[in-house]
């Protein structure tokens, strides 16, 4: 089963429930955007989306993310460190990140895709959280050197979500040093494997920064 058809499948038994998923009509002019969206490298998607009017930019994003909210919502789920860390303020984080992916797109969305969103934006509490992302910053990834895109959309959004649950992580707004200080911790929490691949780099890299 291809990739899209999978992504496809789990879209359609929200709208469709109960039928057959593979009769029904499938929504096609991004199809193949979102494959690439969801697979390639920053420079395929980079390359992918330059021309896309920002619309469909927004309607690509948006599809992503929520794909990438539900693998989100998979690691807190099977990772200990991770669900531990962004529930410490006090809010259930499963509970809460499912909240904000269902209403993606929504009107006054929780959480959703907007230009000013960029790299990553946060404000208020809880279910009353406003999160933005940039499109095509969220499209392309964002996060510390040596993550691929997809570590670093997942990044972005656990650590948004850790502002948002009670910020168990320091507020770091305005601050560049600060913000890559949370995305270790958020890193080192949620994606282990990627923080030892490149977390201990990055924090002496900071560190040496700091020192000078
Ligand atoms: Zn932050």
């Amino acid at each position: 089963m291809s990739l899209w058809s999978v992504i496809t499948r789990r879209a359609l038994k929200n709208i469709f429930p109960g039928e057959n998923v593979a009769t029904a009509p499938k929504s096609e002019p991004l199809a193949p955007l979102l494959e690439i969206a969801l697979t390639g490298d920053a420079a395929a998607i980079n390359e992918a989306i330059a021309d896309l009017p920002s619309v469909e930019l927004k309607q690509l994003a948006r599809e992503v993310l929520r794909v990438r909210a539900g693998e989100a919502i998979e690691i807190l789920r099977s990772c200990e460190s991770c669900r531990e860390l962004l529930s410490g303020g006090g809010y259930d984080a499963i509970e809460l990140l499912g909240t904000l992916a269902d209403n993606i797109g929504a009107r006054s969305a929780q959480m959703d895709i907007a230009a000013s969103g960029r790299g990553g934006s946060q404000r208020d509490q809880g279910f009353n959280t406003r999160i933005r992302f940039g499109p095509r910053e969220f499209l392309t990834g964002t996060s510390l050197d040596g993550m691929s895109v997809r570590e670093s959309q997942l990044q972005v959004i656990l650590h948004e979500l850790a502002h948002a649950a009670g910020d168990v992580i320091p507020p770091d707004g305005g601050n560049p040093e600060e913000s890559v200080r949370n995305q270790q911790r958020i890193t080192r929490a949620c994606l282990p494997e990627v923080y030892e691949r490149i977390g201990r780099r990055q924090y002496s890299e900071v560190r040496s920064q700091e020192s000078e």
